[in-house]
């Protein structure tokens, strides 16, 4: 069965893991420890560094596991 999908949000960024698709890599741990850490229960916590930094960190995650919004950004284009 697939895992749901994961949502951290702070005010300023929102960022979703899919657990179906990590490759568990772990590049996301070794480039900012502080906001993604495995042994937690809530691994991973957006507020613990800058928005930017967390956006540039989800960008290096290789399998597209990891994906941030911030707000403003335009909605994901529709089909058509
Ligand atoms: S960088 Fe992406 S693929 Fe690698 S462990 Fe983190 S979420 Fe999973």
């Amino acid at each position: 069965m697939p895992k749901r999908l994961q949502v951290y949000e702070t005010p300023e960024i929102t960022v979703t893991f899919d657990p179906n698709v990590c490759r568990h890599s772990g590049i996301c741990v070794r480039g900012l420890p502080a906001v993604f850490d495995v042994r937690r229960r809530d691994w991973v916590r957006p507020y613990a560094a800058s928005a930017e930094e967390v956006a540039a960190q989800v960008r290096r995650c290789p399998s597209g596991a990891l994906q941030y919004r911030m707000p403003g950004d335009p909605e994901p284009a529709s089909e058509g």
